[in-house]
């Protein structure tokens, strides 16, 4: 089963839209480069090779910007998407210093956020195009743009908030008897050391999710991430930034105590977020006796639906056997939910800073 129209799921000038948004980002980088390019990634940019791909972003960007005009789209995007063309196309004209491209030690990253989104669209939108759950569902459904925002925000913050917990964690976690633990667990070969780490941190996953769930206070949080009525990869970053602190917290404090080894913590993070994207793509792709092993869309799908008898289900997010043994497991013999959701009526379905204040909101 494919996507039934590839053209509505695309809408082409949606992507002119995306595109002129990313390229102006992409811009600031050139400019700010001490400050917004990643430290590790920044020395393999060929500025004269990117100029020429962004001129030919904007020539694509220009002819969706004056067909969005001409069907009609909203003013708002209308002029976001004209500004951003325009503040490009005058950035690219000018020369960029390279000098600047190797100082800076902290640096905010939006390159990455660039790279993540393309990479990752690359990746998951052939999944949802060959093997959709919902045939129907368009990438540009009424949510994206909340959905977008929240990507952009999610990118951004997570380095800051993995570093604001690494710092207590280096406190705390660095002494004598645990260096001792810290030498044996790292002598454990590759493969199983990155499997003890993805379960363990699951494990805590489980509880600090489950905790979330039953404690209204922190479901008012949480219900952000439960919000979104067509799930697919970009909703799949829609958290409260609260939630996603609590979140990261709660995982990355036992691969700290526990000092797995660098190559593992790599794995790990890069794993966590792919995994992430996945769950939530609208995805029906079959993975046979694996789905039971590890998490798919579908698995995940149903911890999102609206079907009272699935509610508090599916909490893992690697593997399904701790729902399993902990009796919140439900069955993937019936395909997908019908409806995802929440059912809270007074919750705000479109904006990112509305969802926000939604928590504090006294009811
Ligand atoms: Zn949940
Ligand atoms: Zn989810």
């Amino acid at each position: 089963m494919v996507h039934n129209d590839f053209k509505k799921y695309f809408q082409w000038y949606n992507i002119g839209f995306v595109l002129s948004l990313l390229t102006f980002l992409a811009q600031l980088v050139c400019r700010f480069p001490f400050i917004l390019t990643t430290e590790t990634i920044r020395f393999v940019y060929d500025s004269e090779l990117l100029k020429i791909v962004y001129y030919i972003i904007l020539v694509f960007s220009s002819l969706s910007f004056l067909y969005s005009i001409k069907i009609g789209v909203k003013k708002t995007i209308w002029a976001i998407h004209g500004v951003s063309i325009s503040l490009s196309l005058f950035l690219n004209s000018l020369p960029i210093s390279y000098t600047a491209l190797f100082n800076g030690e902290l640096t905010i990253g939006l390159d990455w956020l660039i790279l993540d989104f393309l990479v990752t669209a690359i990746i998951f939108t052939p999944l949802e195009l060959f093997s959709p759950k919902n045939p129907n569902q368009t990438k540009f459904h009424y949510d994206w743009k909340t959905d977008l925002t929240y990507f952009i925000v999610f990118d951004l913050s997570v380095k800051f908030i993995i570093m604001a917990i690494r710092f207590p964690a280096e406190y705390f976690f660095t002494n004598t008897s645990l260096n001792q633990l810290h030498h044996t667990i790292q002598a454990i070969p590759y493969f199983p050391q990155l499997i003890m780490a993805l379960f363990i941190a699951d494990l805590f996953q489980y509880f600090r999710h489950s905790t979330a769930h039953r404690i209204p206070f922190l479901w008012k949080f949480h219900s952000i991430h439960h919000s979104p009525e067509q799930i697919d990869w970009l909703s799949g970053s829609r958290s409260h930034l609260l939630d996603l602190i609590f979140d990261r917290s709660v995982i990355f404090m036992p691969i700290y105590f526990l000092g797995f080894s660098s190559q593992v913590f790599i794995s790990y993070t890069t794993i966590v977020s792919l995994q992430s994207v996945w769950a939530h793509s609208n995805s029906h792709i079959n993975l046979g006796w694996l789905k039971y092993v590890i998490v798919t869309p579908q698995y995940h799908h149903w911890h999102h639906a609206k079907d009272k008898e699935a509610h508090d289900k599916n909490f893992a997010v690697h593997f399904p056997v701790i729902d399993m043994i902990f009796g919140t497991y439900h069955s993937l013999e019936n395909g997908f939910p019908k409806q995802t959701g929440i059912e809270e009526t007074d919750f705000p379905k479109h904006g990112y800073i509305k969802q926000f204040l939604y928590p504090f909101k006294r009811k």
